[in-house]
């Protein structure tokens, strides 16, 4: 059975929820995961800083707006008075219930159920719409199998246990939330802001899926930033390695957390475009293309911190002691390159910068560079294949380049230059690398 998640912007309006019924019901027998309405879990974490602040006014404007886009949604969305009916009294109570919080003390147990809301309303507008259209539909609700673990972490065991008897009755289209769950305490809680791939994935994972697709509004993978570059070519295929590089830096195409559970379960994820859904999307997997190169992609808001000193020659420890001041202030490392008498890191988190640089000054003498940019070229780069090497510094020719780090994986080279040069870094590599 195949999993399908739909994001925000592919159910943000009656026809888009439509045409997401019209691409499930070709799939046969599948579980399809439901983000919120796009905006609404916006709204949503807006309602709930009005009420941290105590402004019941500024938070019933909010949800009043949010109900009145809902209502509107319904009176398109469906055909029978009697789902219209339906799908109303769901909204109304739902409403009612957020607006209930605007009366009581306010916490963080209350956010995370006015935040669960969004996923709760697309999901049974969907349930409605699907038996209108006469589907054998069965809503099966997240707050019953997902779970996190004491650590916060999804609890796999538990997930598939208690998946596994719903998926026992018969139904042609199973139909969940995405992001939300329960804790440790049982308390309603959810996987973090876009998760909703991560329970897509989860989900899959569990059930031992034939694939996963994820379905944005957008053309899958490509193999430069089209906003830059003018020619790019979708990425047809990719590999779990590869696409968790790009992941994390920073190209949106799954969410970094997501790609662990997939690659251990050995399940294929597929990027959809639901605007494009003939077109075959990016295909993620655990199968190698030998040799060669598929993508690059860019970070900007890059800090470089330089630490040089000479009681780094031949000493041990020093790293420890550096890297430790970074973790003191919970700040992760993306790039580092180190020679015999100095170290660079790259940041993007500065909220402790003056901190860390103050830290780092009682081993050496620091130099820091704003507003740079990293470059990441992804591919097979197992560091026996010849030549890929200089054809990215070849590209390089005529660009500063801060830091280049290679041989961290088998997958990717990282360089660090300034964010004005990004536009002609890119285009350079794709001359050199795809034309
Ligand atoms: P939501 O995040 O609201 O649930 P989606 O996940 O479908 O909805 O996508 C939200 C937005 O994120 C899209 O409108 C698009 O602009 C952007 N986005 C999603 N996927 C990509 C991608 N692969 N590359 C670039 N932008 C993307
Ligand atoms: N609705 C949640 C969010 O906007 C989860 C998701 O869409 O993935 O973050
Ligand atoms: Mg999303």
């Amino acid at each position: 059975m195949k999993i399908m998640k739909f994001g925000g912007t592919s159910v943000g309006s009656a026809a888009r929820i439509q045409e997401v019924a019209r691409l499930v019901q070709k799939e046969g027998r599948t579980l399809v995961v439901l983000s919120a309405m796009s905006g609404t879990t916006n709204s949503l974490v807006e309602i709930a800083g009005y009420l941290y602040n105590r402004n019941a006014d500024g938070a019933r404007d909010v949800i009043g707006r949010l109900e009145a886009k809902y209502l509107k949604t319904i009176r398109e969305l469906y055909s029978t008075e009697e789902s219209r009916a339906a799908a109303e009294a769901f909204i109304r109570q739902t409403f009612e219930g957020i607006t209930g919080t605007t009366r009581e003390l306010f916490g963080a147990q209350q956010e995370k159920l006015i935040l669960a809301q969004g996923e709760l309303l697309s999901t049974h507008m969907m349930e409605i719409y699907l038996k209108e259209q006469g589907v054998n539909v069965l809503l099966i609700p997240a707050l019953e199998f997902m779970r996190t673990d004491s650590q916060g972490e999804p609890d796999q065991e538990y997930i598939s246990a208690h998946l596994k008897p719903f998926l026992e009755e018969k139904a042609d289209v199973y139909l969940t939330q995405g992001f939300i769950c329960r804790n440790a305490h049982g308390e309603v809680d959810n996987l973090q802001r876009g998760g909703s791939d991560y329970t897509a994935c989860l989900i899959g994972a569990a059930v031992g899926s034939e694939e996963i697709q994820i379905w944005t509004d957008i053309d899958g993978m490509h193999d430069n930033d089209p906003r830059i570059v003018e020619k790019t070519s979708a990425v047809r295929h990719l590999h779990f390695e590869e696409a968790a590089e790009l992941a994390y830096f920073g190209a949106k195409i799954l969410h970094p957390t997501c790609i662990q559970p997939a690659k251990f379960a050995n399940v294929p994820v597929r990027l959809k475009n639901t605007m494009e859904p003939e077109a075959p999307g990016t295909l993620i997997d655990n199968v190698p293309e030998p040799g060669t190169i598929k993508a690059v992609a860019a970070k900007d808001n890059i800090t470089a911190i330089k630490i040089k000193s000479s009681r780094m020659l031949l000493a041990h420890g020093f790293l420890r002691k550096v890297f430790e001041i970074f973790e003191s202030y919970r700040t992760p490392i993306d790039m580092i390159c180190t020679s015999e008498v100095g170290v660079s890191m790259s940041i993007d988190d500065t909220r402790y910068l003056s901190e860390i640089v103050h830290d780092l000054k009682k081993y050496g003498t620091v130099s820091v560079d704003l507003d740079m940019c990293i470059i990441c070229v992804v591919g097979d780069m197992d560091w026996e294949n010849l030549g890929f090497e200089s054809r990215v510094l070849g590209a390089m020719k005529d660009i500063p380049v801060r830091m280049v780090s290679y041989g961290g994986s088998n997958y990717n080279i990282s360089l660090l230059v300034k964010e004005e040069d990004k536009a002609r870094a890119l285009q350079a590599l794709s001359r050199h690398l795809f034309a």
